[in-house]
């Protein structure tokens, strides 16, 4: 089984040689995406390993089915961008890493909320230059205030959980709602108005469907408190950018803490300190004191890197065997 895995860094390929000691496949690591563009690299794989910014369009499937290569394999959970009936018609599997660590995406969720809210960056870079003044540097409280969660899966349950031990407030939305859990633990299923209406802080964690597309627009903005903090660790388009953008503008909410952009895709993953960055939108939103972005980091540690790398591997092995695809997205 020769597998080409793309956009791959540093960290990708140490996690993947050290679980490919037990299953000894071959394998190839390069550093560009998978696109229509690049497709024709393929050539010669039994199967292509991408990750969330790789496009698998329809041009793209069909090329790689022309080549022969029948097995994609997602290291990450999301497939937003895999159009799963073009894999279907071009008859090729798509197996995904649907849990590796939910509790790394969670925890920088919570990391992130609490260095925008206590403004942890800018004293950082303060004291490090030697200015230790704390004028402008005044934060806000967790403790007693209300967390909107919206999707209430892994990540989702986790994040709610973690800020209901600081002594927040939980109001919860999902279309498919787990009402023993938020019972057990004191949280409030509600309708998405209201979560937008009584929440301090809201934190993203649906899937990126046609349906959740642009979920937080000029509408839902406007229904927000305007101390409210958006945060996303889900995927960028949740958020209409241009529309949070002009809600920062007006002081329509108090903040945003990032760590997916809608068109990160030409950006992230990648050192851009010494060119010019052409998204007006992107340096538009980092020149706010009140938004925080990191470049989808939720998901990087040790313990997730070594679990996406052994399920990914272990999907190989079930796809090779023949039988039950566990982590299957669609069979061809
Ligand atoms: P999950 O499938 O366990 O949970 C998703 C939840 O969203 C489900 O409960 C589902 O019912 C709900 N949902 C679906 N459509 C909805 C809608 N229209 N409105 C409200 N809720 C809706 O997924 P998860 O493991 O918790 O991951 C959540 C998301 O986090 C993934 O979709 C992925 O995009 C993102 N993610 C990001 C990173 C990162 O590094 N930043 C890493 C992993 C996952």
């Amino acid at each position: 089984m020769k597998i080409g895995f793309y956009d791959t860094h540093s960290y990708d390929k140490d996690a993947f040689l050290k679980a490919n000691k037990q299953y000894k496949y071959e394998i190839e690591f390069m550093d560009f995406k998978l696109n229509e563009k690049t497709v024709n690299s393929a050539e010669g794989y039994d199967a292509v390993c991408v990750f969330v910014n790789d496009v698998l369009n329809k041009k793209v499937l069909w090329r790689l089915s022309e080549m022969g290569v029948k097995l994609v394999l997602l290291r990450c959970s999301g497939y937003n961008n895999v159009d799963i009936e073009e894999a279907e018609k071009a008859e090729i599997t798509i197996m995904r890493v649907p849990m590796y660590s939910p509790h790394a995406v969670a925890e920088h969720t919570v990391g992130l909320l609490l260095a925008l809210v206590r403004k942890i960056p800018q004293a950082y870079i303060r004291t490090r230059g030697g200015n230790f003044s704390l004028e402008g540097l005044t934060g806000r409280t967790l403790f007693g205030r209300t967390v909107g969660i919206l999707g209430t899966g892994k990540i989702g349950k986790i994040v709610a959980e973690i800020l209901s031990s600081f002594g927040m407030s939980v109001l919860l939305y999902d279309v498919l709602p787990d009402y023993n859990w938020a019972l057990k633990n004191g949280f409030t299923y509600v309708n998405l108005k209201d979560l937008y209406i009584k929440s301090d802080f809201i934190s993203l964690h649906c899937p990126l469907t046609s349906e959740t597309k642009h979920i937080i627009n000029s509408g839902s903005l406007m229904l927000l408190k305007p101390n409210c903090v958006l945060i996303n660790t889900s995927r960028g388009a949740l958020i209409d950018t241009d529309a949070l953008v002009k809600a920062l503008k007006k002081k329509r909410i108090a903040g945003a803490a990032l760590d997916v952009y809608e068109e990160e895709n030409n950006y992230f993953f990648k050192d851009w300190s010494e060119d010019i960055i052409g998204d007006d939108m992107l340096i538009r939103l980092l020149t706010f004191p009140n938004v925080l972005i990191t470049s989808h980091q939720a998901f990087l540690t040790e313990d997730a890197l070594a679990a996406i790398a052994n399920t990914t591997l272990e999907n190989v092995y079930q796809y090779k065997q023949g039988g039950t695809l566990d982590n299957l997205v669609w069979i061809a």
